[in-house]
């Protein structure tokens, strides 16, 4: 047995972006909090991420906006440019943490990792790596963990912040599907271009692409591939093909290509989604984050979900006398909104699909203005 045992206690699954903001919410509410993460820690993909408004809004109220906008790249502004080329508009998103902070940051994956990780441990979290969780039982007020180390943990709260293959979810009896969008999202680093100090969409024949700054140095380029089976590239195929189909492209992107070549990091991911349609609470047990409602990543707001039902979880918690109360209003709290922006997100990828970009940009708007709403 181990010391995190008992009332206001709670065992986390993964280490991910909702894993490190639910343990660093919950802490700073009084609780002790342990995380039991599979992975090494440093083995976070390189990839970038783009926290928009909602997202950055929720890390400011855990203290760490400016650190991210320090260490990433501060933007406002979305321009669409259409399939000849032509600008299609731009989107001036809403500043949602007030007017002294741009509207979103890029920013490298592992940098977010890091400031989430060190505030956590700042709080008293405990990360253990290399770790997973192999049982659970709910047992009175408390839920026995079993841990692949052979140790068992006896806590008030478990929670499965596991990502979108989530095993706590299966270990919960908690089902759901993986639904294949019929795309391939790509990602690789380049230097950032002195042009791109926003996000950059473009919309080609077979896909859509575009360009995020995540540091005064560095972009990601991202690219969308439509109507393709799910499959794996051999690494040594990943630039070439990226190069290939970028060629689509009309306008600036013509410039990035050259770019791509000397890319440190190219990674290619199918499209999968996922909503939890019925309970996603046992007990005292809960899944959160993409373990409970992955959105396509076309609306970059699973982030922002994610760090939301950290938060919101820690402040229903302490607003309810027991933890199924809490666990409860949670869900009630959440589900709507998660729902709405997986499903936004779902017809965006059908429109794009379609090549009918042009509808697609009015959903993503709507997507952020329901975002903008608090969470
Ligand atoms: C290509 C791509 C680009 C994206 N771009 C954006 C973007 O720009 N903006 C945005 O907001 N969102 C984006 N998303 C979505 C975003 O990455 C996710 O919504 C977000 O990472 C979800 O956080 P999470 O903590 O729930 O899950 P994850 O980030 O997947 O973290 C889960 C953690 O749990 C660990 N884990 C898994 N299984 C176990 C286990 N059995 N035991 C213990 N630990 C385990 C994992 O190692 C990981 O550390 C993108 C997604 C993809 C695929």
């Amino acid at each position: 047995m181990n010391s995190c045992r008992g009332a206001r206690t709670a065992m986390i699954v993964g280490a991910g972006v909702a894993g490190l903001t639910a343990a660093t919410a919950l802490a700073g509410a009084g609780w002790r909090v342990e995380i039991a993460e599979v992975a090494p820690l440093k083995a976070t993909s390189g990839w970038g991420l783009c926290l928009t408004g909602p997202a950055l809004r929720a890390l400011a109220e855990l203290g760490l906006a400016d650190a991210c906008l320090t260490a990433g790249y501060g933007m406002s502004v979305i321009t669409h440019v259409d399939v000849d080329g032509e600008p299609a508009g731009q989107v001036r998103l809403p500043r949602l943490t007030g007017a002294r902070r741009p509207a979103m940051a890029g920013i490298a994956r592992p940098v977010l990792h890091r400031i989430l990780h060190a505030e956590a441990e700042q709080r008293g979290v405990v990360v253990r790596q290399g770790l997973t969780v192999t049982a659970v039982d709910q047992e009175g007020e408390l839920v026995r963990v079993r841990l692949s180390d052979g140790t068992v943990r006896l806590v008030a709260l478990l929670v499965g912040a596991d990502g979108i293959r989530s095993s706590t979810r299966s270990l919960l009896g908690l089902e759901t599907s993986l639904d294949y969008q019929g795309q391939m999202v790509w990602r690789a680093l380049v230097p950032r271009p002195q042009w791109v100090t926003g996000i950059h969409q473009f919309a080609g024949k077979a896909g859509t692409a575009g360009l995020v700054p995540i540091s005064a140095g560095v972009a990601y380029v991202f690219l969308t591939e439509n109507g393709v089976e799910q499959s794996v590239l051999p690494e040594a195929g990943l630039v070439p093909r990226l190069r290939q189909i970028l060629k689509a492209f009309p306008g600036r992107m013509a410039e990035i290509r050259p770019l791509v070549s000397g890319s440190e990091s190219v990674v290619r991911r199918p499209v999968l989604t996922t909503f939890l349609a019925g309970a996603w609470n046992r007990g005292h047990s809960v899944v959160i984050g993409d373990a409970a409602h992955a959105p396509a990543p076309q609306m970059a707001s699973g982030a922002a979900l994610a760090i939301e039902d950290g938060l919101v979880l820690a402040e229903e918690l302490g607003r309810h006398g027991s933890v199924r109360a809490g666990l409860a209003a949670f869900v009630r709290r959440r589900r709507q909104r998660c729902r709405t922006l997986v499903e936004t997100s779902v017809a965006i990828a059908g429109l794009e699909r379609a090549q009918r970009h042009r509808e697609a940009y009015p959903l993503t708007d709507g997507g952020h203005r329901l975002m903008a709403e608090p969470a």
